[in-house]
């Protein structure tokens, strides 16, 4: 462009390029200019950048002109245009042109050249059409061979990202740390300003976002992640997200005058992809906006950033990724979940346990493990039948649950028939005794109504402590479980917890002399 204009000294020049980025449509947009507003007046009053002027392919007169490859001028000596129904319909008076070069490769015509006059008001001669001609067809080959190298790159880098997320993706224990990666690396590679994946609630029919990615204040972002903040939800056909999950497609918009603009931000363009798995819908990832380094190497918002045919298919394979994985999480969670109750399963027990002893060899931390047993269970089945015991079990299980502390790291589990166990990660068996009693009194209080009937039930817990008590998972079991049975054999309904040997009721007032004599023969 710069070449030409200087040769000759036009005023202004531009060089349109085809544009694939809205689908099924063959338009030519401004890829750079030079001696041009940089924005131009659209009809309802407002402007619009100039790297967003663009103009349609069609059969008219203009186009078969273009057509034929040669250098030409699309207004007359007296400046009057020569092609007055596209000039017209197009307002090619934007880009206050004289001179058109198109630049064609293989038959298709890859963009133009377009000058205007030169500064002494003349316009090009004629004569110089053929030099134009020679440039142009230097500069076609240029601009394929750039475009094509920044498609293999961007390929390239896609191949990158997914092969990352694969790597990431070994441990599927964690869907929302799963979830967060994909988002985020799928954000990362396309260059969106933000992006989110929203599941199908199978009862609700909606959409509703679980993670959101990207430039979003951290504290807005993690509160919605962490479920903390609800944010909308969407109706399968409601909105892109809606439609790209109604037809199970990929949707791109590059035009934000076609996106429907439902938040407070503006939406310039947007790609969204299904999240199948095989032919049932599972949810959605949608990106919005492009963001782009500014001089100071800071990510801004580039208002004339689209989404390109390479960016679906990367989100696609994310996507796809997501999905599996989605899956294999949703087995997973059942493996290690009780049915009856929700809670974790002793198989999970088992495992959680050991990985926990293996933290505290590592750190010295304390763990403290409680144990809990239906008092009189088989008799309160006898009674009252099976169907009722398990309502109770049901009943037992929150109650527990609510028993974990905020921000902690309990964990509770159905071990067995009417054992219920909790992990305590970081808690010293004191602390574990007073949670454990606060639950015993919840459980004894509890009013459990099955057909019309009020019961209720007690139980009896035993709590150890690791290091002190032991270091491996079959000791600190069996430190609690004594605890527990002499709960029992006291007469149930109470916590013991284990000491040095000892198994001391909580509330119940110690020997001092037999703890000190406990503690010196330990010692010795
Ligand atoms: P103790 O106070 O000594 O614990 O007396 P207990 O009767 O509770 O004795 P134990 O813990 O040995 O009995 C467990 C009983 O729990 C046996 C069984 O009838 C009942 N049970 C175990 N699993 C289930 C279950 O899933 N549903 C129901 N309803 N009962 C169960
Ligand atoms: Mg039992
Ligand atoms: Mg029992």
């Amino acid at each position: 462009m710069s070449v030409v204009r200087e040769k000759y000294g036009a005023v202004n020049s531009t060089v349109m390029l085809r544009d694939d980025l809205e689908p099924g449509r063959n338009y030519y947009r401004v890829k750079s200019f030079s001696g041009l507003p940089s924005e131009f007046p659209l009809s309802d009053g407002t402007s619009e950048s100039l790297y967003m002027y663009k103009f349609p392919q069609d059969n008219g007169l203009l186009w078969q002109i273009i057509r034929q490859g040669n250098v030409f001028s699309v207004r007359d000596l007296q400046r009057d245009p020569r092609f007055d129904t596209a000039w017209n319909k197009w307002h090619l008076d934007i880009l206050q042109s004289d001179i058109w070069c198109p630049l064609i490769k293989n038959g298709e015509v890859l963009g133009i050249l377009t000058l205007g006059e030169k500064q002494d008001g003349q316009q090009i001669s004629e004569d110089e059409f053929p030099f134009l001609q020679e440039l142009a067809s230097i500069a076609t080959t240029n601009v394929d061979s750039t475009l094509k190298y920044e498609k293999n790159q961007t390929i390239l880098r896609n191949i990158q990202a997914l092969y990352d997320v694969n790597q990431q993706l070994a441990n599927v224990n964690d869907f929302k740390r799963l979830c967060i990666e994909t988002l985020s690396t799928a954000v990362e590679a396309v260059s969106a300003q933000k992006g989110n994946l929203m599941l199908l609630n199978k009862n609700t029919g909606k959409l509703e976002i679980r993670v959101v990615w990207g430039n979003i204040p951290k504290n807005v972002r993690d509160d919605i992640n962490n479920g903390i903040t609800a944010t909308k939800s969407f109706n399968l056909g409601e909105g892109i997200a809606g439609q790209c999950a109604a037809q199970r497609t990929p949707i791109r918009k590059n035009d934000k005058n076609s996106i429907e603009q439902v938040g407070k931000n503006v939406v310039y363009c947007i790609c969204c992809v299904p999240l199948m798995r095989g032919d049932d819908i599972e949810g959605v990832i949608v990106m919005t906006n492009k963001v782009r380094s500014n001089d100071d190497d800071v990510l801004v918002l580039d208002r004339i950033g689209r989404f390109t045919e390479e960016d679906v298919s990367l989100c696609q394979g994310l996507a796809d990724q997501a999905a599996v994985n989605l899956h294999k999480s949703r087995l997973y969670n059942k493996s290690i979940t009780d049915q009856m109750t929700g809670l974790y399963n002793t198989r999970h027990f088992e495992d959680t346990l050991k990985l926990q002893l293996e933290h505290v060899r590592a750190t010295g931390e304390p763990l403290s493990l409680a144990v809990s047993d239906i008092d009189h269970f088989k008799k309160f089945n006898d009674t009252h039948g099976h169907k009722a015991g398990d309502a109770v079990l049901q009943t037992v299980a929150r109650i527990m649950e609510s028993c974990i502390r905020p921000g902690s790291s309990d964990l509770v589990f159905r071990y067995g028939g009417e054992e219920f166990c909790m992990l305590m990660p970081n808690t010293e068996p004191e602390e574990a005794a007073e949670l454990m009693e606060t639950y015993r009194k919840k459980v004894e209080a509890q009013i459990v109504n099955h057909e019309g009937e009020d019961m209720s039930v007690t139980v009896s817990i035993g709590i150890s402590c690791g290091p002190k008590d032991s270091l491996d998972q079959k000791g600190i079991f069996e430190k609690a479980d004594e605890c527990l049975y002499v709960a029992k054999d006291s007469g149930r309904n109470q916590v013991n917890t284990y000491f040095q040997g000892l198994k001391l009721r909580y509330g119940e007032k110690v020997d001092v002399t037999l703890l000190k004599q406990v503690i010196q023969n330990n010692e010795n």
